[in-house]
C-alpha cells in the first residue's frame, strides 16, 4: 500500500487535500511556488519542501494542483528527473483535454506512471476530505493510488482507462456548474436592475423543483456582497475556455460557453479576479 505522497501544489484545493492525506496516516509532502502557503501545513504532520527536487524523490505517489496545464508542466518538467521511476503521478489540477494528453506524453516520457484524476468539488470538500474523483488510468495503477483517493474524497468514479477519461466527465460536469453560477447570477442581476429584491427570487424558486442548492449558496454570497474565493474567477475563465474548446471537439454548439467566458472575463477585467465566481454578478448589473 501507498505511503508516501508529495503534493504540488498547496491552494485553495491542494492545501486541504495534504491535510487529509496527512490526517489518514500517509507520509506527506507538500511543495508550492511560494512556500509561504505550504508551511502551515506543518502543523498537520506534512513535511515542507523548498526544494522541488526533494520535495518528489521519495514520493510513490506525486499529486499536481496547480492552476493550468503551463503551470503542472513546468513544474513537473523540472520535478520528473528527479522522481523515482515506479512512482505514479496523480494530475488533479484542470488543464483540459489537449492539457491531459500533453501531460500524460511528458510522464511517458520520463517513465512514471500517470493517472488523470480531476476532481469535483470545491475549497470545504477538499478540507473535508469529500470530493468526487473522476479517475482515467489503466486498471494496473489503481491499487497505487487507492489510499490517496480515499483520502481525499468520498466517492471515485473509474471513468476510463486512458488520460482524459476522467478530464471529459469533469469538463461536462464543470458546463453545468459554471453554467448554475453565471444563471444565477443573470436572475440576481436582473432582479436588482428591476427594483426586485433578489432574496424574492431565492425565495421563489425555494424547496420546488427549480430550486438547487448551488443557485442558493452563491446567490447568497452575490446578495450579500461576499466574495471569499472557493473557486476563483480566474479559474473560471480559465475553465469556460477549456470547456468550450472540447465542445468543439466533440461537435457540440460553443456559444453559450464563450458568453460565459466572456461574463466571467468581464469581472476580472473590473478586478475580482481572484474572488469568488459568484463575484460574476458585479459584470452582469453594476448599481451605478
Ligand atoms: P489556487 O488557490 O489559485 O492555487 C493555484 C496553485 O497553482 C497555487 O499553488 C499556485 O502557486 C500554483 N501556480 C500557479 N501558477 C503557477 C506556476 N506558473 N508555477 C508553479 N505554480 C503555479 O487554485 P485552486 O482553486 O487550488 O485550483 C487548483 C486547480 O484545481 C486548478 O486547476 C483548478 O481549476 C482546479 N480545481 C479547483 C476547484 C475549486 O473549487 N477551487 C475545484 C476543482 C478543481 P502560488 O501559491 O505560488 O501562486
Amino acid at each position: 500500500m501507498t505511503k508516501t505522497v508529495t503534493v504540488l501544489g498547496t491552494g485553495l484545493m491542494g492545501a486541504g487535500m495534504a491535510r487529509n492525506l496527512a490526517d489518514a496516516g500517509l507520509d506527506v509532502t507538500v511543495w508550492n511556488r511560494n512556500a509561504d502557503k505550504a508551511r502551515p501545513l506543518a502543523e498537520a504532520g506534512a513535511t515542507v519542501a523548498e526544494d522541488l527536487t526533494r520535495a518528489v524523490s521519495s514520493a510513490e505517489v506525486i499529486v499536481t494542483m496547480l492552476f493550468d496545464a503551463d503551470a503542472v508542466a513546468g513544474v513537473m518538467e523540472q520535478a520528473l528527473p528527479a522522481a523515482d521511476s515506479r512512482a505514479v503521478w496523480v494530475q488533479s489540477s484542470t488543464v483540459g483535454v489537449g492539457g491531459t494528453a500533453q501531460l500524460a506524453e511528458l510522464a511517458e516520457q520520463h517513465g512514471v506512471g500517470f493517472v488523470d484524476a480531476p476532481v469535483l468539488g470545491t475549497k470545504q470538500p477538499a478540507e473535508q476530505g469529500t470530493l468526487t474523483v473522476l479517475a482515467g488510468g489503466p486498471s494496473r495503477l489503481r491499487d497505487a493510488v487507492s489510499a490517496v483517493f480515499e483520502a481525499i474524497g468520498s466517492n471515485t468514479i473509474w471513468v476510463g482507462e486512458q488520460p482524459g477519461d476522467g478530464h471529459r466527465l469533469k469538463l461536462v460536469a464543470n458546463s453545468w456548474v459554471l453554467s448554475v453560477v453565471g444563471a444565477t447570477a443573470q436572475a440576481v442581476g436582473m432582479a436588482e436592475g428591476l427594483d426586485i429584491d433578489p432574496r424574492r427570487f431565492l425565495e421563489a424558486i425555494s424547496g420546488g423543483p427549480l430550486d438547487c442548492a448551488y443557485t442558493q449558496l452563491k446567490g447568497d454570497a452575490m446578495i450579500k456582497g461576499e466574495f471569499p474565493a472557493s473557486f476563483t474567477l480566474g479559474g473560471a475563465v480559465k475553465d469556460t475556455a477549456l470547456i468550450a474548446e472540447a465542445m468543439r471537439a466533440g461537435n457540440t454548439d460553443d456559444r453559450l460557453m464563450w458568453a460565459l467566458n466572456e461574463q466571467f472575463q468581464a469581472a476580472v477585467d473590473a478586478g475580482y479576479g481572484s474572488e469568488d465566481m459568484a463575484a460574476v454578478v458585479r459584470a452582469v448589473h453594476r448599481s451605478e
